[in-house]
């Protein structure tokens, strides 16, 4: 359970004077329900009033702090502002009032005496002003009026001064909590304690106060990176524990599907397949991760280690995300296992009834040796006779814990999650820590890298015309419908009105499947493509992950540059899987921005999706790298990856140091970083901490 010193913290943002329901709200939607979250809205800017000039000195447009005289109040009327005319020795200086009050006015500047006012000033006319100024201060009220204040970023309907007082209630609650740090490095580093970087960064005195890099804002990230590191270290620690199995076949099977390949496997699977057997063998429990590019041939590699589990007597398990894929997959597998002694299933969440019975009762019994399927794996009623090898397809958009949960279906289960999406190392070792990991680089051989090329959308009756020319041709086209503020109802509408338009054109040779559609209406449309007389498959990113129609070799791709770059890259990587030289044709909207030029620049210059990567996460920063939402990796609230990216080995080995000096956590510094896992809300690591 959360320790109790943290409880101010995890209270709703309502706790705090002077937020109500409908304040609550817009600060929900701009820093999260909880005070904590407030702690994390860090300022973008910071507000000056240091400058301290005379009249005669205040330049236009500047932020000035001034002691001023009051000459004299000269009434409003209609349309004309209220007038409070002031000066110094060097010159004259107006004060502007909208809709002001005069009883209000006259007392809050009386003629004759001096006042301290802080405001931007104006040239009007050959006159200074100000208009609304920020402060009217009594000269010894002066040290009321904070010489610098941040400026935070905010959302319509919620005023800085709001906010600011709001966040300035939540520091007020932060507690002094102990040190988490190892001493020496804190040292090293020359960072305050956490209490005060929290409220230094709230108070930046200078605009490089606001950079990632600066000591404070640099502590907390790293609180961040290693709550992180350490809540990985603790749960893969938890996992390799429990005990694995030994699982070693004789052979027999994976020698027979060998010889049903139609291709021999590249030196990149081979050893791939090598390093999972070697880990499958041991003792311990396999928790490994098959990397490999779009069309790299990740499949036969997990083929080969589910057949060395069946071979053993034991059950394996692929588990897919999308329907689509799983589909993929069970034909897939069922055909390299054509004449083999091996039952494959499927369990899809549209696999109902009486179906759906019957596999359950054949996993159950063991009459089944392979399942395919998608999340509907994961329910509580699907028990297998012997689990032993849980293989999880394009794992970014499925949660650590869903990992967990298949892997909890047997005993001992070996996992091996495969991802298509060349994932950075960087942010590989936010989401797996020191995961073992296999790497398929390259391709398969006999694969022409495709071409691509840009264009802008007012050439779209050169896009339709060159698409005219490949079906003559028999090439088979994936048209695929820009996303619009991930909203599927317009993406919907979009795909729909383009399917029309080419069916005017190409008649009943286009196809539409989308997200909205009905699992086998999906099939339906996708068999007219891979197998029937669809030559051209309108769609929407539905078929972004994993589909494999080897005589697809066109991709159009309309409004490419609302595509993040790994995105589009797995969007290509649907064609170009044959041997025929495929073609991609991103089409933009003019004019582009200079990273959008940049990013599809980038598209037409190389076809690694490792170098895509780095160079999506250069360009957008790691929060967007994959589309956050789908992404399933975290998000950092205080951690920025391109600035703090030194940080992350180094919270890396300060977790695994921690845990080999203090296993469980207990000593001091043990009890501060339990606190801290918290802090970050890390509390499934922390249970794993007890069980364990
Ligand atoms: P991934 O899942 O990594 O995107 P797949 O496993 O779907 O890639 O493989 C892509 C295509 O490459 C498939 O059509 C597959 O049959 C083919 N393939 C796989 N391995 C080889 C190989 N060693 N030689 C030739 N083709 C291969
Ligand atoms: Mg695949």
């Amino acid at each position: 359970m959360r320790p109790q010193i943290l409880f101010s913290l995890f209270a709703p943002v309502t706790t705090l004077t002077g937020v109500g329901p409908r304040i609550a709200k817009l600060i929900e939607s701009l820093a999260g329900a909880k005070i904590v979250d407030l702690l994390w809205h860090l300022p973008r800017e910071i507000v000056d009033r240091r400058f301290n000039p005379s009249i005669g000195d205040a330049p236009n447009g500047r932020l000035c702090t001034m002691t001023i005289f009051v000459d004299s109040h000269e009434k409003g009327y209609a349309k004309r502002p209220y007038r409070v005319r002031c000066s110094d020795e060097s010159g004259f200086l107006t004060l502007v009032f909208f809709h002001a009050k005069e009883d209000y006015l006259l007392r809050l500047l009386p003629v004759g005496e001096t006042r301290i006012i802080s405001g931007i000033i104006e040239g009007f006319s050959g006159e200074k002003q100000i208009t609304h100024p920020d402060y009217v201060l009594k000269p010894e009220d002066a040290g009321t009026m904070p010489a610098v204040e941040p400026v935070y970023p905010l959302t319509a309907g919620l005023t800085l001064k709001m906010l600011g007082k709001t966040i300035r209630g939540a520091l007020a609650k932060a507690p002094v909590l102990d040190e988490w740090l190892d001493p020496p490095f804190q040292k090293q580093r020359s960072w305050p304690s956490w209490n005060d970087a929290l409220v230094q960064s709230h108070a930046p005195q200078n605009l490089d106060e606001l950079e990632p890099e600066m000591i404070c804002r640099s502590r907390l990230a790293y609180d961040e990176l290693l709550a992180n590191q350490l809540a990985l270290a603790l749960i893969r620690r938890a996992l390799r524990k429990l005990p694995g199995r030994e699982i070693a076949g004789d052979g027999q099977l994976r020698k027979a599907a060998l010889a049903n390949l139609p291709f021999e496997l590249t030196a990149a699977q081979e050893t791939a397949i090598a390093e999972i057997t070697t880990d499958m063998a041991a003792s311990g429990r396999m928790l490994r991760l098959l990397q490999g590019d779009v069309g790299s041939g990740k499949t036969v590699v997990a083929l080969f280690a589910m057949l060395n589990a069946i071979e053993s007597g034991g059950q394996a398990a692929l588990m897919a995300p999308t329907e689509i894929l799983a589909r993929q997959h069970f034909e897939t597998i069922t055909d390299l296992l054509k004449d083999i002694n091996v039952s494959v299933g499927i369990l899809t969440g549209r696999d109902r009834g009486a179906t759906r019975t019957e596999t359950l009762e054949k996993l159950a019994r063991g009459s089944l040796n392979l399942v395919v399927g998608t999340h509907a794996l994961f329910q509580k009623d699907v028990a297998f006779q012997n689990l032993m090898l849980a293989v999880i397809d394009e794992q970014h958009r499925f949660g650590v814990h869903q990992r967990l949960t298949l892997a909890a279906k047997g005993r001992g289960v070996d996992t091996l999650v495969m991802t298509a999406t060349p994932i950075p190392r960087t942010l590989l070792l936010t989401s797996y820590g020191d995961l073992d990991c296999s790497r398929l680089l390259g391709k398969p051989p006999g694969r022409e890298p495709v071409d691509t090329r840009t264009i802008p959308n007012d050439r779209l009756g050169e896009v339709i015309a060159s698409v005219g020319r490949a079906v003559q041709s028999g090439a088979k086209v994936y048209w695929v419908c820009p996303l619009v503020e991930e909203s599927e109802t317009v993406d919907l509408a979009n795909a729909e009105a383009r399917f029309a338009s080419l069916k005017e054109q190409f008649g009943d040779m286009v196809a539409l499947i989308h997200g909205r559609m009905k699992g086998p209406e999906k099939d339906a449309a996708m068999a007219q493509f891979s197998d029937g007389p669809a030559n051209i498959l309108v769609a929407t990113t539905v078929i972004e992950v994993g589909v494999d129609v080897p005589a697809a070799t066109v991709m159009i791709i309309e409004h490419a540059e609302r595509f993040g770059l790994a995105q589009l890259h797995q969007l290509r990587g649907r064609v170009g899987r044959g041997e025929r030289r495929s073609t991609c044709l991103l089409v933009y909207a003019a004019p582009l921005t200079a990273t959008a030029r940049a990013r599809l620049k980038m598209m037409r210059d190389t076809d690694d999706g490792f170098v895509i990567a780095e160079e999506d996460l250069r360009l957008r920063g790691g929060g967007e790298i994959l589309g956050t939402r789908q992404s399933g990796l975290p998000a950092f609230r205080l951690a920025d990856l391109s600035a703090h990216a030194d940080l992350l080995p180094v919270a890396q080995d300060d977790a695994k140091l921690i845990l080999e000096m203090d296993p469980e956590l207990k000593s001091k510094r043990g009890e501060a970083l339990r606190t801290l896992l918290y802090l970050f809300e890390r509390d499934e690591a922390v249970a794993y901490l007890r069980s364990g």
